[in-house]
């Protein structure tokens, strides 16, 4: 490749998914004229959260997909390729096609990478033998089939360390499976795995989940990290941390739904923007880069200590556009993220806990409800409300914003999955 086709954009966004396709669009609302690239490889932009329910046959995974180019916006450069490396200092990225990009501002949006190879055995049998897992688009729909199809016996669920995107979805499924097999009047033997020391990182959702796993006699397994699958032999492996002590158990499954270790992508990990954990290392308020001034970051690839979600998304692409923009100007960056992130906990097939929370677990609902109880109200949110809004989303409209704290008795209210 010559310098000739090295690339030169104002704001360079990369990666078109949730956090880059709405600061894209939102940049460019606010800056009609603003020179703005962004650079994805995917033909494909996955709407993820109803991945969830696609396992648990309540929505078809085909209304997930849309073509990137229809998700990104017009008057944006789509540079079809992926990044290879990144050269602050130089404010250059490098492309896989040769090519390098400079910018003035740089944003990056790359989202996690799912270590499926982390688990020994796991690729060989995945989407067979009864091994499925929702955090792929392609195993999602044989999820439902095992749960369709599942005539009793053991059925596993598993939850890899921290951190993850949507630390939510484990149990999602979990939930809905036990409901679908109590319909069909199916003996099934119901267990969670988690290395984890609890059923949810925000103890005040946490003792609400208690609640609803006994109420469906499921047993939860504390401190257990999947290694190892057998699918042929219907087998898992678990290693077992109790104190400094480290053991392996192995489980029989009849259904295994695995959710797989997960980190920054290695092109991340690998380059100056990564601090020691892997992540980009950007302010947990402001969003800008520790060290490289010219360099926001939002979405799953970053180390703000909230969960990764596209409620976080939503909360953090304001944030990035106008403290980007006062940085242009030379002003002080004065948007803050508080750390917001909503999961919507699908307790049942047709109710949803709405968990929502900001930094330190500050509880922050967007209704005036107690947000422990399962609702059928939050159920349709999910399913009819939320898709639409989250492709609004990646046109730069983010709807409305109500969440704030609000406090709530300490006593857990009556509850029903
Ligand atoms: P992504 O949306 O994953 O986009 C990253 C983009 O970067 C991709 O398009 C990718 O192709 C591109 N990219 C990667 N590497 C490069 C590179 N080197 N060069 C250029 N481009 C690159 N969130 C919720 O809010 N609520 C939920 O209920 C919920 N449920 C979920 C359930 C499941 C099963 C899953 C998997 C996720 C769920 N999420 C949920 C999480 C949500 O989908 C993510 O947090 C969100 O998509 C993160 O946005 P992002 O832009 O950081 O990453």
């Amino acid at each position: 490749m010559t310098s000739e086709t090295n690339l030169r954009h104002t704001v360079v966004v990369v990666g078109g998914g949730a956090g880059g396709a709405t600061v894209a669009a939102l940049l460019l609302k606010q800056q009609p004229q603003l020179d703005v690239a962004v650079i994805e490889p995917a033909h494909t932009h996955w709407y993820q959260p109803a991945w969830t329910l696609v396992g648990a046959g309540a929505y078809d995974v085909k209304a997930t997909g849309r073509p990137m180019k229809d998700c990104l916006p017009a008057r944006a450069t789509h540079i079809k390729a992926r990044v290879t490396g990144f050269d602050p200092a130089r404010q250059q990225v490098q492309l896989d096609d040769g090519r390098r990009v400079t910018y003035e501002q740089l944003v990056v949006a790359t989202g996690l990478q799912l270590d499926w190879n982390k688990i020994d055995g796991l690729e060989a049998t995945l989407g067979q033998n009864g091994v499925t897992s929702n955090y792929c688009h392609d195993l999602a729909p044989y999820t439902w089939e095992c749960i369709r199809t599942f005539t009793g016996g053991n059925a596993l669920f598993t939850q890899p360390a921290m951190p993850i995107k949507c630390a939510g979805a484990p149990q999602k499924i979990l939930y809905m499976a036990a409901d679908r097999f109590r319909s069909r009047n199916v003996a099934a033997t119901l267990s969670f795995f988690t290395p984890g020391p609890s059923m949810f990182g925000v103890p005040f959702y946490a003792k609400a989940l208690d609640k609803i796993v006994a109420e469906y006699g499921i047993t939860p397994a504390f401190g257990h990290n999947l290694v190892a699958v057998d699918g042929p032999a219907r087998r898992a492996v678990f290693e077992v941390k109790q104190g400094e002590q480290v053991s392996r158990v192995q489980r029989d499954f009849d259904l295994l739904h695995v959710v797989p270790p997960q980190s920054a992508p290695e092109v991340i990990k690998h380059s100056p923007l990564a601090d020691a954990s892997g992540w980009v290392a950007v302010d947990k308020h402001t969003l800008q880069h520790t060290t490289y001034k010219t360099v926001f970051g939002l979405g799953d690839c970053t180390t703000t200590p909230n969960s990764k979600t596209a409620a976080a998304v939503r909360s953090q692409a304001p944030v990035v556009v106008r403290n980007l923009l006062q940085s242009r100007a030379d002003k002080p960056l004065d948007a803050r993220y508080d750390g917001y992130a909503s999961c919507p906990l699908t307790t049942s097939v047709g109710k949803i806990m709405l968990a929502e929370f900001a930094y330190d677990g500050v509880v922050t609902p967007s209704f005036p409800f107690d947000p422990r109880v399962p609702r059928r109200a939050y159920w349709w949110l999910k399913r009819s409300y939320l898709p639409p809004l989250y492709w609004g989303m990646l046109r730069g409209n983010l709807g409305l914003d109500w969440h704030k704290p609000r406090t709530f008795s300490e006593t857990i209210p009556t509850l029903t999955a």
